[in-house]
């Protein structure tokens, strides 16, 4: 399973389906349109990114295969670790 992922070659466009909780509308996002965020624990770990309908940052929870998934796709991450 992580093998696949192993080359990151982006072959195809990938997009993401996504929602807004605000304006409630439905939409694909492209990887470079997300943004993933791995704090120390689960409760720190999402992605965002900007609706294009209405303009609103939204946060998500990412659990462990959303994660996976962004991070084989090519979505830009930021580590919030810190020692
Ligand atoms: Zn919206």
């Amino acid at each position: 399973m992580a093998s696949a992922f192993a080359g990151m070659r982006s072959v195809a466009p990938v997009v993401f389906k996504a929602g807004c909780p605000d304006c409630r509308g439905r939409f694909e996002l492209a990887a470079s349109a997300l943004r993933l965020v791995l704090g120390a624990s689960s409760r720190t770990t999402f992605y965002s990114f900007t609706c294009p309908d209405c303009g609103a940052a939204v946060r998500k929870p990412a659990g462990d295969r959303i994660v996976e998934l962004l991070t084989g796709s090519g979505v830009r991450t930021l580590r919030l670790h810190t020692p």
